[in-house]
């Protein structure tokens, strides 16, 4: 009898581990939504010889030449070039 009993917790045990392990999944995903939802922040520059626009964060240029609110190259949220007086 006592056999049983214990082959029977086994056996919920084994049942149960479907929904432990996907509770241990999403757990293990949250660390990573954080992650992936940190912003970057910078700044439009423009170089002091040509004036061409370029990120502060990933020092790329871009195509069009415009202070969009986010870097086209690498989605760093960037303030405009002139925003700053110390
Ligand atoms: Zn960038």
């Amino acid at each position: 009898m006592a056999n049983e009993r214990h082959f029977v917790c086994l056996e919920d045990a084994l049942k149960a581990m479907p929904a432990l392990q996907q509770c241990w999944m999403a757990l293990q995903r949250l660390p990573r939504i954080a992650e992936s939802e940190i912003i970057r922040h910078g700044q439009w520059k423009r170089t002091p010889t040509s004036g061409t626009l370029y990120c502060s964060v990933c020092d790329k240029i871009p195509e069009s030449q415009i202070e969009t609110p986010h870097c086209p190259e690498c989605g760093a949220k960037l303030t405009p070039s002139e925003a700053h007086y110390g």
